[in-house]
Order: C-alpha cells, then sequence, then structure tokens
C-alpha cells in the first residue's frame, strides 16, 4: 500500500504545477487521475484548491467506497433524485455539485483549470455552472504520472513479476490441438488467483492471426509451425504490467528463427540506448534501424512503447513523433514487432525503469521462449 508521504508528496507536486500554471482551483474527471491524487477511483470529479484542499464528488452509492479508500482529502456526496433517509447529499447534477463545491473553495472570477478527460456535453455544462469564473484547460496529473516513485515501482515490479508466472503457464501450454482462447483462459486464471485483475484482454494470437498486433483470443487451434504472440498485462493494487513473447508450436523454421532474432535484437539495441536525457523518439528510431538492416522496417507498423502505471498505456510514448524525453522513474514498454500478412507476427515486449545510468529490465523471463 502506498504511503501517507506519498499522497502528500503528489499533491504537493500538483499545486506547485497549479502556481506555475496560475490556477486557484483544478478539477480533475479522469478515474486515474483521481485515484492518484486521493487514493479512490470512486469519484465522478476530484476538486483541488490551491490552498491544498481536495474534494472529491461523488455519486451516492460510491461515497462509501470513497470514504474507505481515500487517503486525503474530503467527499461531496451527489445524487441526481432524493433518496428518503439520505442527509448530507446534494441533490442535483455533477455540473451543478462541481459549482457548488468551487464555490465553497475559490472566489468569483477565480482560475479554473480543467483536465482534458471531459466530454463536449460535460464540458457545455461546466462552462455554463461556472460562469463567472475563468475556465481553462489545463495538464497538471497526468504529467505528475510520467515519473514513478520507488513505492509505485514496486507495485508495477509486483503486477510484472505475477504476468510472467501466467506467461510461463501460457507457454507451456502451446501446443497443437489447444485453443488460443484456452491458453488466454489459463493464462488470465493464473492472475486470478494471485489476487490480480487482468490489466487487458489476454491477446493470443497464433499462425496467420500472429500478424494482427492486437489479434485477441479467438476459437482457433493451435497448429504445429504456427507463430504464437501471447500478450498479457497483470494489475496489482492498481498498478499494471504488459509483456509480450512469441512462440512457434514446435521446431522454429529458420525465418521463423530469423524473424525471432531480428526482433530481439531491434529491442535489446534499443533497450541499450536507454538513457536520462535520451530522446524517446530516437530509441524508437535504433529499433527501426536494426529492423531495416534486416529489410523488415516496412513490418514495424507501431509505435515502439509506452509508459505503464495505473493505466497500461500513458505517458511517455515511444514512437517517431515523440516529443517525449527520457527521465529517471519512467516506466514504460520496450516492443518492437514485426506482422507479415500470410507468415505471421512476431513481438517481444519487456518493461523497463530509466535509472540513473540506464534502463533496468523489469521482466525475467527469457525473450525467446
Ligand atoms: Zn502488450
Ligand atoms: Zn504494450
Amino acid at each position: 500500500m502506498l504511503s501517507e508521504a506519498t499522497f502528500k508528496g503528489r499533491l504537493g507536486r500538483a499545486l506547485g504545477e497549479m502556481e506555475r500554471l496560475g490556477l486557484d482551483c483544478l478539477l480533475v474527471f479522469s478515474r486515474s487521475n483521481q485515484l492518484y491524487l486521493t487514493g479512490s477511483n470512486a469519484g465522478a470529479c476530484t476538486v483541488v484548491a490551491k490552498g491544498g484542499e481536495v474534494v472529491q464528488i461523488v455519486y451516492l452509492l460510491e461515497a462509501e467506497r470513497a470514504r474507505l479508500e481515500m487517503r486525503l482529502g474530503e467527499v461531496f456526496v451527489v445524487s441526481g433524485y432524493e433518496v428518503e433517509g439520505q442527509e448530507g447529499v446534494f441533490v442535483g447534477e455533477l455540473h451543478e455539485a462541481v459549482r457548488r463545491v468551487v464555490e465553497g473553495l475559490v472566489e468569483r472570477g477565480a482560475k479554473v483549470g480543467l483536465e482534458a478527460a471531459v466530454s463536449h456535453a460535460t464540458y457545455s455544462k461546466l462552462a455554463e455552472a461556472l460562469r463567472g469564473y475563468s475556465l481553462v484547460s489545463a495538464d497538471v496529473v497526468s504529467k505528475l504520472r510520467r515519473v514513478k516513485g520507488s513505492e509505485e515501482v514496486e507495485l508495477i515490479e509486483g503486477a510484472v513479476r505475477v504476468a510472467e508466472e501466467a506467461l510461463r503457464r501460457g507457454l507451456e501450454l502451446c501446443e497443437e490441438g489447444v485453443r488460443e482462447c484456452e491458453v488466454a483462459a489459463e493464462v488470465e486464471r493464473e492472475m486470478r488467483k494471485r489476487g490480480c485483475g487482468v490489466a487487458f484482454e489476454t491477446i493470443v494470437a497464433s499462425g496467420p492471426r500472429s500478424a494482427l498486433p492486437h489479434g485477441y483470443s479467438s476459437l482457433r487451434e493451435l497448429e504445429r509451425g504456427d507463430l504464437v504472440v501471447l500478450d498479457l498485462g497483470a494489475r496489482w493494487q492498481h498498478y499494471c504490467s504488459d509483456t509480450t513473447r512469441t512462440v512457434v508450436v514446435g521446431q522454429p523454421s529458420r525465418e521463423q528463427r530469423e524473424l525471432l532474432e531480428s526482433v530481439l535484437e531491434a529491442q535489446r539495441s534499443a533497450i541499450d540506448a536507454i538513457e536520462p536525457g535520451v530522446k524517446a523518439s530516437e530509441v524508437d528510431a535504433v529499433a527501426r534501424r536494426v529492423l531495416r538492416g534486416r529489410g523488415l522496417a516496412r513490418h514495424f507498423i507501431h509505435s515502439l512503447g509506452h509508459g505503464v502505471g495505473l493505466l497500461v498505456h500513458e505517458a511517455p510514448t515511444l514512437s517517431p513523433k515523440s516529443k517525449d524525453v527520457l527521465e529517471p522513474g519512467m516506466v514504460f514498454t520496450v516492443e518492437p514487432g514485426v506482422y507479415i500478412k500470410g507468415l505471421g507476427g512476431v513481438r517481444i515486449e519487456d518493461m523497463v525503469l530509466v535509472t540513473e545510468r540506464g534502463a533496468k529490465l523489469l521482466t525475467a523471463l527469457e525473450p525467446i521462449p
């Protein structure tokens, strides 16, 4: 469990960022950002004021969960209608509750930052409800989440370890006649029984289907000579992992072995290039250069990697157009892949932590099983 000091530190950094942006108040709608700030994702909106006050607005059905989970801040309960015998509940719509909370925290005319994660409809209602305030878009909490603290890294490592055990089991099952969905079910059971959730729906894509980077898990039975891509992640105390291995059913052909080795070389070269101060786009370019040398560049059709934390896809991004610069404490995947129609696909995905000196590989499982 994360310490009290961690939550205080997060709030302090959020307030610092708000001050830098000249914000008096911040409205946080993203569930993962609310979780990051308060310890609970039960809220519909978390309001942070420059004086350090934090109020999580929750619907009545989530009020008790918020009270149990929140490590910081107060709960403001809202309901769309009156419920007999329930006291201390604000009856109205969410935007009206937000206005009530904001009015209690800051003066009229104050500058209110709004994080991007709201629908157009919600935005329109909020803008109307907060007339008299200066409403501006702001990116505060997502920015803080890019760099992980040591407690977060420990939880991520916990998720990685469980996913690895599940992956080992999945790889054992990859035999002729077994269905993709059976492998996926077993892998997810392994994670579940260790107290984890699944960070995303497990991908087991075999044979020609392995050429689909997001090829879910179908009823297809594995055949001798198939390439099989297993991509899975565990969620441990809200923190995610994301790992991929590619295996061949039976003996790999020479061509398959070359594909596996090329992708591994691209991945290891990219990991070697990781260092604080290096551009994420440069790390992506290293992997692309290796694959170009093997005549495979045109089959690498996605980004090299993505940050992992409370969400399985978050900042930073490792892609040709990324503007991110690597910093110690960032955790992300390095996952080159090649996808050849008809023949199949290969992807090798590991998670790394950026340290002062380079990259620490968080996965222990051998890259080519
Ligand atoms: Zn993955
Ligand atoms: Zn990934």
